[in-house]
Formats: C-alpha cells, sequence, structure tokens
C-alpha cells in the first residue's frame, strides 16, 4: 500500500520558489488538485504549487502530459473533478507525477519567466477557488471516539459512548445541496428550540447555540455497482483524496430534533470544505497504523478488517481552529488559535468508513463526499467543537482581547488548517476552510 517514488524526495525542489518555503502549504511534494478561476471567471482545473496554480489545461493543450495524465487533463474540462475522479487512482497518480516532473527545478531555470507570460501559472491570492466536485452525495461520520464521548457526555450523558460505538461505524446522510466551497457567509438558520420543559411549547427562532465540527472530509473516486460491496482490501483504490470539512451544527436545534432519526436541520443549513483536494498519493508518507484498540475492546468484524489498513489506514494530520471575531477584525487583530487537534485520534479508518457504506450494496458515485465525523482529542484543548470545548456553553473560551465565547457569534469567522509533518519528509498542508457567521 505504501509505494514512495520520486514525487516524495524531500530533495525535489521546484523552479517555483515559493514552493520551496519551509512554511508553505503546497510544496512541490503536495500538488493538490481543485477547480479555480481567474478574473475572466472561467473555472478550470489546477494544481496548487507554492502561491500559485499550475493550470491543468494550459500544460495539456501545449501537449506537455501524456498516456494517463493526458487522459486526466481531458476528463477534468468541465469544471468540476467528477470524470476525472471516476477515473481512479491510476490516471490521477499519473497526472501528479508529471507535473511534479514538469515542475522540478532540475528541468528548467528560465521557466517561471515563461510559464508566468504563457498563463501556464497563475497567482493564488488573485484566483477564486471553487467546490471540486459537483457534490451528488454527502454522508458524515462520527468516527472521532473523544467526539462521541464527550458530545454524548452533553447530549446523551445516560449513554455517552454508544453500545454499538466499536462494533459500527455510525453515520448518517447528509445533505449535498448546501456542500459549498471554503469563503464567504453562513446565516444563523432559524429552527425549533427545545422548550426548557416538557409542559411548554418550542421557541422558534434563530439558534442560540451555534457551533462548527472540525472534520476532515474524502472524496470517492471510482464508485461501485449497486449490490456490489468494496472489500476492505480494495477501499484504499477508492479515495481519491482528503480536504478539511466544517460541518456547521446548531447544537439546539439539534438536540430537539435529533431523536430517533438524528440530525436533521441542524446540520443541513451549510457544510463547508477546503478547496483543494490533497490526493491520498501525497498523503502517503504520513500514513499510520489505524488507532490502536484497548484490550477489552472488540476485533473489528471480518468485513472490516485487514491487515495493511490496520497498518497503514490512519492519517498523520495536526489540524487547528482559529477565530476571529468582528471586535478582533475591527482591532486589526488576526484570528487565534483555539482548539488543535490530529486524524490520528479516528476510531475507524477511512477505509472501514468507506467499506461499511457500501457493505450493504449501497452504490458510491465518483466525487461523493464523507465526512469523518468530529476529530476531537483526548485532552480538554483538543475538543473539537464549541459545544465540547465550553462544555456546552457552561464555560467559556476566553479570548486575548477580553472577549469570551460560548457558542458562535454574527461576526465571528472560524478558519481551520491542517499540516502533515514526518521527520525526513517536507511537510505538506491543506490550505483552509473559512467561513464567517451573520444573522
Ligand atoms: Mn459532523
Amino acid at each position: 500500500m505504501i509505494h514512495l517514488d520520486e514525487t516524495h524526495d524531500p530533495k525535489r525542489r521546484s523552479w517555483v520558489e515559493s514552493a520551496n518555503q519551509p512554511d508553505t502549504d503546497f510544496p512541490i511534494q503536495n500538488l493538490p488538485i481543485g477547480i479555480f478561476s481567474t478574473d475572466d471567471g472561467h473555472p478550470r482545473v489546477g494544481m496548487a504549487i507554492g502561491d500559485f496554480i499550475f493550470d491543468i489545461g494550459v500544460a495539456h493543450a501545449r501537449g506537455w502530459l501524456t498516456g494517463d495524465a493526458a487522459k486526466a487533463a481531458e476528463a477534468a474540462k468541465g469544471g468540476a473533478l467528477n470524470e476525472l475522479f471516476a477515473l481512479g487512482r491510476g490516471p490521477l497518480k499519473e497526472l501528479r507525477w508529471q507535473v511534479s516532473t514538469l515542475l522540478d527545478h532540475r528541468r528548467a531555470q528560465r521557466e517561471h519567466a515563461l510559464a508566468v507570460r504563457e498563463g501556464l501559472l497563475h497567482e493564488r491570492d488573485k484566483c477564486t477557488m471553487h467546490l471540486p466536485v459537483r457534490v451528488g452525495n454527502y454522508t458524515d461520520f462520527y468516527a472521532g471516539i473523544y467526539h462521541a464521548r464527550a458530545a454524548g457526555a452533553l447530549l446523551t450523558p445516560e449513554n455517552p459512548l454508544p453500545v454499538n460505538y466499536k462494533w459500527v461505524p455510525i453515520g448518517y446522510h447528509g445533505r449535498a445541496s448546501s456542500v459549498r466551497a471554503s469563503g464567504g457567509i453562513v446565516r444563523r438558520p432559524n429552527g425549533q428550540l427545545p422548550p426548557s420543559n416538557l409542559d411548554e411549547k418550542p421557541e422558534f427562532g434563530p439558534s442560540k447555540r451555534l457551533d462548527f465540527e472540525l472534520e476532515m472530509g474524502f472524496y470517492v473516486g471510482a464508485g461501485n455497482a449497486l449490490g456490489e460491496p468494496i472489500a476492505i482490501e480494495d477501499a484504499h483504490r477508492h479515495i481519491i483524496g482528503y480536504c478539511l470539512l466544517n460541518d456547521w451544527s446548531a447544537r439546539d436545534v439539534q438536540r430537539w430534533e435529533m431523536f430517533p432519526l438524528g440530525p436533521f436541520l441542524s446540520k443541513n443549513f451549510g457544510t463547508m470544505v477546503s478547496p483543494w483536494v490533497v490526493l491520498a498519493e501525497a498523503l502517503l508518507p504520513f500514513r499510520v497504523p489505524a488507532m490502536p484498540r484497548d484490550d477489552s475492546d472488540p476485533a473489528p468484524l471480518d468485513y472490516l478488517l485487514d491487515n495493511t489498513d490496520q497498518r497503514h489506514g490512519g492519517i498523520d494530520i495536526a489540524l487547528s481552529v482559529g477565530l476571529q471575531t468582528a471586535a478582533m477584525r475591527r482591532e486589526n487583530r488576526s484570528a487565534v488559535e483555539i482548539l488543535q487537534s490530529n486524524a490520528r485520534h479516528l476510531f475507524w479508518t477511512p477505509a472501514q468508513m468507506l467499506t461499511h457504506h457500501t457493505v450493504g450494496g449501497c452504490n458510491l458515485e465518483a466525487g461523493d463526499l464523507l465526512g469523518t465525523g468530529t476529530i476531537s482529542g483526548p485532552t480538554p484543548d483538543q475538543l473539537s467543537s464549541m459545544l465540547e470545548l465550553t462544555f456546552g456553553g457552561t464555560k467559556p473560551v476566553s479570548l486575548p482581547n477580553g472577549e469570551q465565547r460560548g457558542f458562535l457569534e454574527n461576526g465571528d469567522e472560524v478558519v481551520f488548517t491542517a499540516k502533515c509533518h514526518r521527520k525526513g519528509f517536507v511537510s505538506i498542508g491543506f490550505g483552509e476552510v473559512r467561513g464567517r457567521i451573520e444573522g
């Protein structure tokens, strides 16, 4: 499963100088794919390299991509990556390999100036990023066990960790139409808010307990036919790449509506993803074992158990959440980090989630989005939603300018970032997912 090649070589540098800076999210070892537009407004496919976007369509038109990479570029012409993802991991791996070779500093010293002039490179901060796929289906899991325990203690104290938790990867079918790319405004949703006692009627109005959930998302590549489950051994072949995902949540609406069928309006008013898809290939150096189970825990059922997945199915991704209030913006203060976590704290691997999703015969389609569920860690500063971090709003977070937050207020902007580090390898990042609450 882990075959590293020259695209992961820490010694490889790019003639795009900003890609060689140690703090960039997008060194030549990353090359995430996404859909962008310049001021001509025309959405097209590119790969992030340093402070630039490499225009795949232009490279293809110049005849610089061959074989499977050319096939990949051809499939990505429609302004969304579904058709490209449907080809499976092979063509994307080849595309990433060829783009890496084109951007290698050994190729030519004068390439940079030529490339900018010829429209091959676009300055990233002058481009607009779009949702990378047409999301046909969105599923959200509950694979963060520390979140399940912490949120469970607040929402269902009588039974914090569900009895089925260590047997079944719990998930629900989310709403695809309101999935969108990073940036812009999240309107505080109206809904039914729970009465303080059951003799009273519920209030109707804006949520008073608006929250974020720090999650990873991953995209389905080649799908499966209805009735033909994906075996755990094959699951990784169907996962194309990863993003950051903010599952905006209205906790008061959720608490009132969620029994017995689960969250509904409390989660369907907006889900945000970071626009760059970090390819599974780029993450290979950062794979780690699946979360170890306690001796008293049951082993996964056979259909969820694969030795390779147990050895390499986790990913070491350092996660961070920043918050900037309206007052901080007025005072020119940048967002302050309020918590950190890591994707290692997932109880189920992405492969187990994907396999479980199909085991009854459900067909996944190229570009389907699967969320991991909130990824909290074991310590109090790793609780990855306001619900958990502030113990249901009872212990507000103090911000450097003296403000406090239990839940999110209008004007608050939440930003997630993520980075993979490993000794002997070049760190890669995910960019960001950012959204601002308004009333
Ligand atoms: Mn969620």
